[in-house]
């Protein structure tokens, strides 16, 4: 997956943060963690540590495929 360089908001970042960091893509280059005046930063640390975690959970099987949709409503509800 490509990171798309137009300016986006928190609300877009954020529906694409979990498939970014479980496609292994360096978040933090994206210009909106750059520029984030909110807490994506924050919340891009938070998933890439339970990212960390569930592939050391999931290393010796095949992640379901429905993994990353459950981070990130465990995220959001947290978050909300
Ligand atoms: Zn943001």
């Amino acid at each position: 997956m490509t990171i798309d360089a137009k300016p986006m908001s928190c609300e877009e970042f954020q529906s694409q943060l979990a498939e970014l960091v479980g496609s292994g893509a360096n978040v933090l280059n994206h210009p909106h963690l750059k520029e984030c005046p909110n807490d994506c930063q924050r919340l891009y640390q938070d998933l890439q540590t339970i990212a960390d975690a569930a592939k050391q959970l999931f290393q010796d099987q095949q992640p379901e495929d429905n993994l990353w949709e459950r981070i990130e409503s465990a995220i959001k509800k947290g978050d909300a």
